[in-house]
């Protein structure tokens, strides 16, 4: 055990990134009293978007023990049970990426040979109409999943939608209850050691001087430690994931509640709507060589269902990841360390994951090379199975309505890619071991939903009677169907959520 110890935690930026990490590292690090800093410049302010997530968050708020009834409230939340994907296969299609295993028995142990039975029972209708997320998502129904691997309501799991901002917000009271310093000002400089490259202390405009041992760059997109002091390098990725543009518009409620992001498929790019419980979050994310902003700020109006409640709000990103998101001693975690554009809302998720990581290899003051060297390997892992994951929803397309869809389909994939792709087409096999974030179903909601179709079936099921297989997913689907309509409305539990508080 090393004697050198890290005392002074520098986190630069308090957007979503920043102030979770506050919140990670002062409640599980309490043990090693640490100095934690968190400067934020409210003249800089946040990205503001990125209300979206994966079930995964829950495990990280489960972690910090944030009561979730409360949670929902002061971030004015909702629950996701997938994503429904529109017109991106091609025109006129829909279908829900859900939160779950597909057939109406989570029990049985073979989940991953269901959509083999629908193929060997010929496709008898979507497949989307064996899950229960979706069959709750599309009727505005919400139940929470049950502990009870037996019950019909337990092979499916949930995500949330919230206000960025007010989560920042709710993060910032808990972390400042244990203990992290928050600095309001603007980072003029970083000073870096003339031998080793790490940083050694930052100054602010007022000329405040702040020492740090460890600096966990939050800056978004600007990188301030990691590229602009550091020069760490950027893999740009836009040959797979082109769009590099975003408008964002929140507007007025229609008083839907899906408990669901939408993402629809548009010209050059796609947009979303999120609803919140006080608002809907909508934004267009485009390729800037096939549309250009005024043009896409209009098609994002068009797609709004309610008045505007701010002006649009215009972002610009490069898809892509920093060549090491540890570097000597500064971490970037969020839009510091690399955006893969905001489609299957994954950038909190990979802000949770690097905080994982993190608290794993927490750095004594010996700067053992290999604790940054297993972090950006696992990053990189991360990464990259997100990448495929996204260049499947633009590639696996038959659309030919604009330049840009043409482009999409005709484009060069990851070799990582193509091969998961293949062993789909061809066995309807999921790559047991890369997939990532996204489990099997995850995989094979989007293969299907988007027509990767594969041509055979496992061979396990040979020996079956087709219409007896028909027979037992109609019997399936009732069930889904029946269970779905006698669950509450997603309105209804978030108003006891909100009474309960
Ligand atoms: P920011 O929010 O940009 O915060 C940066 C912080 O650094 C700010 O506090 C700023 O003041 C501070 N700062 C910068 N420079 C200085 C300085 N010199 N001195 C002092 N402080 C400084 N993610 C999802 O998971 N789901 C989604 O649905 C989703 N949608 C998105 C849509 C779009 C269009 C975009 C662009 C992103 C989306 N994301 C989404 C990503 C998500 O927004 C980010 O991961 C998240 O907001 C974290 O951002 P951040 O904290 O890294 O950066």
């Amino acid at each position: 055990m090393s004697d050198k110890c890290i005392t002074k935690v520098l986190i630069v930026g308090g957007g979503t990134a920043g102030w979770m990490t506050a919140a990670a590292l002062s409640e599980t690090l309490k043990g090693l009293a640490l100095d934690i800093r968190l400067v934020e410049s409210e003249a800089i302010g946040t990205v503001g978007v990125g209300e979206s997530t994966i079930p995964h968050i829950r495990h990280f708020n489960t972690r910090l023990g944030i009561n979730e009834a409360d949670f929902l409230s002061r971030t004015q939340a909702t629950f996701k049970l997938g994503i429904e994907f529109r017109d991106w296969g091609r025109l006129g299609d829909s279908y829900i990426h859900p939160f779950g295993a597909y057939g109406a028995d989570p029990a049985a142990h073979e989940v991953e040979l269901f959509h083999h039975l629908w193929t060997r029972a010929g496709a008898p209708e979507s497949l989307e109409a064996w899950s229960l997320p979706v069959a709750m998502a599309r009727r505005e129904r919400f139940t929470h999943p049950s502990t009870d691997p037996a019950s019909p309501l337990s092979g499916f799991s949930y995500a949330y939608q919230f206000d960025a901002s007010l989560y920042a917000a709710y993060l910032r009271r808990y972390s400042e209850a244990r203990g992290v310093v928050r600095t309001e000002g603007r980072i003029a400089d970083v000073a870096l050691h003339g031998e080793t490259g790490f940083v050694t202390h930052v100054t602010l405009e007022s000329g405040e001087r702040i020492d740090a041992d460890l600096v966990i760059d939050c800056s978004g997109f600007r990188g301030l430690v990691i590229e602009q002091a550091m020069k760490t390098g950027y893999h740009d990725w836009t040959r797979w994931l082109p769009c590099d543009r975003a408008v964002a518009l929140p507007c007025e409620h229609g008083g839907l509640f899906p408990p669901a992001t939408r993402a629809t498929a548009l010209k050059a790019g796609w947009a979303w709507r999120i609803p919140l419980q006080h608002r809907v979050g909508n934004g267009h994310v485009y390729c800037s060589a096939f549309l250009d902003d005024d043009a896409a700020e209009t098609a994002l109006m068009d797609q709004l269902e309610g008045a505007a409640l701010a002006p649009p709000n215009r972002l610009r990103f490069l898809t892509g990841k920093r060549k090491l998101q540890w570097n000597r001693n500064c971490v970037a975690i969020g839009l510091a360390s690399g955006f893969l554009e905001p489609l299957e809302s994954t950038s909190i998720h990979l802000i949770q994951a690097a905080i994982g990581y993190l608290l794993d290899l927490f750095p004594t003051g010996d700067w053992d090379p290999s604790d940054a060297a297993e972090f950006n390997q696992t990053m990189d892992m991360e990464y990259e199975r997100i990448r495929d994951f996204l260049v499947l929803h633009y590639h696996a397309t038959t659309r030919d309505d604009s330049e840009f869809w043409n482009h999409c389909r005709t484009m060069t994939i990851p070799d990582s890619l193509a091969w998961k792709m293949e062993l789909f087409r061809e066995r309807g096999v999921v790559a047991a071991y890369e997939h990532g974030v996204f489990l099997h179903p995850s995989w094979v909601a989007v293969y299907v939903g988007q027509h990767v179709t594969p041509r055979r079936w496992d061979p396990r099921l040979d020996d079956l009677d087709p219409a007896a297989v028909r027979a037992d997913l109609e019997g399936q689907r009732r069930r889904i169907a029946g269970l779905a309509e006698r669950q509450p409305r997603h309105a209804d539990v978030l108003g006891a959520a909100r009474a309960a508080v």
